[in-house]
């Protein structure tokens, strides 16, 4: 299937029909399988032999959503999990050990921070955060047991982009890993294995979906460090991805390339109307030329992607005052899906953060996130236009 492309691969790759002829992918509910003998058994519990044993280890449904990504990241392994911080911890788990080192971006999900801050921590693995796109700063906070560097690129809410093979050379002179969360570009937009990282994240929860109907999880790489080292932890610790959830994400994964081009497109015209809005005050979107990263992300994604962040003129009553005056948008934190989703990181997604912390990195009180969904460009707007018109006239 290698002449194919990603549309195609994500459509057609990495399923065997089964004796019925479905021409659309089956779906697996079963927790265990059967063997034609004692012998049979005895070979697939000892590895010897290929095949399934119970669906902690493999399910046919759930291989084949691993098919598909591993196809579309261009890995030679994938392995699902129950969800995208399953598949983080799972990815560290399974690489890291007591005593190693791990330099991440400041600029990651918040419940990646806690897993590291507080979780990872309490096994003897060590963390810094760096800014995301301060290459100093990478190469300085590494240190002779650094195993792993971790960034999510274009970063959440403020879309910095960050240079994947840049920063892969400064892992490689040392050895380490490079860890890709690639949730919100999916390899539709960027291929992060092909710049140099070595391992891929996804959150299947987000894009992979598409319909905010399930949760799941994904690692790709190599057969060696995910095929075997992620997969074992899986396969023992058992946060594995159910059917149910593997069949969903294989029919989200039929239309991704069409969705992400559409969400793109949508983002770039609500982004550019939101630069020339009188009651906004600066857009955060990597299709914007006054974006800091604009050269590098057009090199690195083939499109900006659904997410885009602004700032308001005021605070955060004036950002409220937009989002409570939006009657379609939905209000939540929850992003990746057909429907446009709004909401106020600093209170939301960022309120843990130390206030001053908080402002320093950019998440400041007059700041909206928009998670550019599927519906008509003109109604988005019109929704969006009621709070910021009212701000105008207010003022
Ligand atoms: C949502 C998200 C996660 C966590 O995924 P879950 O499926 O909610 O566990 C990890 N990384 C990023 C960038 C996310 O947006």
């Amino acid at each position: 299937m290698d002449q194919f492309s990603l549309e195609t691969l994500a459509i057609r790759a990495g399923y065997e029909r089964t004796h019925e002829q479905e021409n659309s992918e089956a779906l697996f509910p079963t927790s265990s399988y059967v063997y034609e003998s004692a012998q049979q058994a005895a070979d697939r519990f000892s590895g010897e032999v290929p095949g399934n044993v119970y669906s902690r280890f493999t399910n046919p449904t759930v291989r084949t959503f691993e098919n598909k990504l591993a196809l579309l990241e261009g890995g030679e392994a994938c392995v699902a999990t129950a969800s995208g911080m399953a598949a983080i911890l799972a990815c560290f788990m399974g690489t890291l050990s007591a005593g190693d080192h791990l330099v991440s971006s400041a600029s990651i999900f918040g419940t990646t921070k806690v897993l590291f801050n507080k979780y990872l921590k309490k096994f003897g693995i060590d963390v810094t955060f760096v800014p995301q796109t301060d290459y100093q700063a990478w190469s300085n906070a590494i240190q002779p047991n650094t195993k792993a560097l971790f960034l999510e690129t274009p970063s959440n809410p403020l879309t910095e982009v960050a240079d994947i093979m840049r920063l892969s050379k400064i892992a490689k002179a040392q050895g380490a890993l490079l860890v890709v969360d690639n949730c919100f570009c999916t390899p539709i937009l960027q291929q992060p294995l092909k710049l140099g990282a070595d391992i891929v994240i996804h959150s299947a929860t987000k894009f992979l979906d598409g319909q905010g109907r399930c949760l799941g999880g994904a690692i790709v790489g190599s057969q060696a460090l995910v095929g075997e080292e992620v997969r074992g932890v899986i396969r023992t610790a058992g946060p594995t991805m159910s059917p149910f959830n593997a069949w969903v994400f294989i029919k989200g994964l039929e239309t991704l390339a069409l969705r992400m081009e559409a969400h793109s497109q949508r983002a770039q015209t609500l982004a550019e109307w939101l630069s020339e809005h009188p009651a906004v005050d600066r857009v955060f979107y990597p299709g914007l030329t006054s974006h800091p990263q604009y050269e590098l992300a057009q090199r690195q994604q083939s499109a900006p992607g659904a997410l885009l962040s602004f700032r308001v003129k005021g605070g955060r009553e004036q950002a409220w005052s937009v989002i409570d005056a939006t009657n379609m948008l939905s209000i939540t934190a929850n992003l990746g899906d057909v429907k446009t989703s709004i909401t106020h990181p600093a209170s939301t997604t960022h309120s843990r953060v130390d206030a001053v912390d908080r402002e320093k990195a950019g998440i400041t009180e007059n700041l909206v996130r928009i998670s550019v969904g599927l519906e008509s460009i003109a109604d988005i707007k019109r929704d969006l236009e009621k709070g910021l018109n009212h701000l105008v006239s207010n003022n």
